[in-house]
């Protein structure tokens, strides 16, 4: 029981009015739009430069459409009677995996301060069937709003793996995939905007939980997949050998691949099996590169947060200097280029290799510097380890 001067509340009851106040509130504080000083295109990209390496072409599409979609929430404050809306730009990014797609979205929802959502498109069913409903992706965006109604409005949600829930074309198989199917038709709902009720702890466990009632008109959706075969379809179209590629589609290498994604049009989309009203909500689409051996070590390097950094991070807390040799960076990269995954790779070999060294450091003594070698990376060997001087006693 906590005392006040004249009266006892439980916690339990303190508990149950921090969560009324959570849902309720929120309605009454809406974020000024204008205090949050739109930041140009240019500023957008050069804050998300920071974190992602590379993908000039999609840092500045992503750039363009994020600002023009806040400027029209903030023309819809300012000339609430006009007859002219600006269309939301929801944003399709086509690339291969570990290229930087989520991080993209992520980063964009970092910079411009608004609540962040992933959904993984293949998890998705049709309403009634086992599976997540569309509806859990706004779950999640209100749990990361904290409640705050508003503030979910106008969240940014990013939907992985988009190209799994293409209905095969009809040359493949004679049977459509129905699924796929019913799952783009249920996105479609959220994605052109519409008023959704949401059990605010999601699932289905609490039926008798209230719905929140989510406006989805000024959530940015930004959607990514491998598209693998798109670039034959879009081969297809041009003609045969229009590029000089020879005819052979299957001889195409990584480079021309991506040289051919970057003409991707809303036909090409369609013969995938996106349905033509999904194309036509994501009217941006833009291509990422499949990441080159230098694009990988300057990731694993020069990111605001990269890999390195924050192991030395770490290292310093126990007081101890940690450097790699070029070639044990190197040797990572290597190692993550066999795997194929582009940078998705790195992050769980460099955790391998730096295992065995974090368990045994915390007990050495006076280790002032840990030199990581390629040798530690391809064999598992030893850091070169320094050692501080101790006084010699008598
Ligand atoms: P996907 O394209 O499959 O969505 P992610 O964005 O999830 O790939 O990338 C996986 C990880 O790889 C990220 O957490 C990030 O650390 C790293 N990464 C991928 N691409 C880049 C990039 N262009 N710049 C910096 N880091 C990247």
């Amino acid at each position: 029981m906590i005392a006040g001067p004249s009266v006892y509340i439980c916690n339990h009851c303190v508990m149950s009015s921090v969560d009324i106040l959570k849902t309720n509130t929120a309605a009454f504080t809406t974020p000024d739009l204008r205090s949050r000083s739109l930041k140009t295109p240019y500023l957008i990209k050069n804050a998300l430069d920071e974190y992602v390496i590379g993908q000039e072409a999609a840092k500045k599409s992503l750039a363009v459409a994020v600002y023009n979609h806040y400027k029209r929430l903030e023309a819809k404050q300012r000339f609430s009677d006009s007859d002219v809306e600006i269309e939301k730009s929801n944003i399709l990014l086509i690339g291969p995996t570990g290229t930087g797609k989520t991080l993209l979205a992520r980063t964009l929802a970092r910079i411009l301060d608004v609540p962040f959502a992933i959904a993984d498109a293949t998890t998705l069913t049709e309403s009634g069937y086992v599976g997540d409903d569309v509806e859990s992706i706004l779950v999640h965006l209100l749990q990361n709003a904290e409640y705050n109604v508003q503030r979910a409005e106008q969240g940014i949600i990013y939907i992985d793996e988009i190209d799994k829930i293409a209905r095969k074309s009809e040359n493949v198989s004679i049977t459509r995939d129905v699924s796929g199917e019913g799952v783009q038709q249920a996105l479609l709902k959220i994605l052109e905007g519409s008023v959704i009720g949401v059990p605010p702890k999601g699932g289905r466990k609490h039926p008798e939980q209230p719905l929140i009632n989510i406006n989805t008109r000024d959530i940015l959706f930004v959607c990514g997949g491998a598209f693998g075969g798109l670039e034959n379809i879009i081969q297809r179209r041009i003609g045969t050998n229009p590029l000089g590629f020879g005819s052979d589609t299957h001889s195409m290498s990584k480079i021309q691949r991506q040289y051919v994604l970057a003409h991707v049009e809303p036909d090409d989309l369609l013969s995938f099996g996106l349905i033509p009203e999904l194309i036509g909500r994501l009217p941006v689409t833009s291509s990422l590169h499949p990441i080159s051996r230098e694009g990988l070590q300057t990731i694993l390097t020069q990111p605001k947060n990269a890999l390195v950094k924050q192991y030395v991070r770490l290292f310093e807390m126990e007081d101890v200097s940690l450097e790699f040799d070029h070639a044990a960076l190197e040797a990572i990269v290597d190692r993550a280029l066999e795997r194929g995954t582009g940078a998705r790779a790195l992050r769980s070999i460099m955790e391998r290799a730096m295992m065995d060294i974090m368990y045994n450091l915390p007990s050495k003594e006076n280790v002032t510097r840990c030199f990581v070698t390629s040798d530690t990376i391809e064999n598992g060997a030893e850091p070169v380890y320094t050692v501080k001087e101790q006084k010699k006693t008598a």
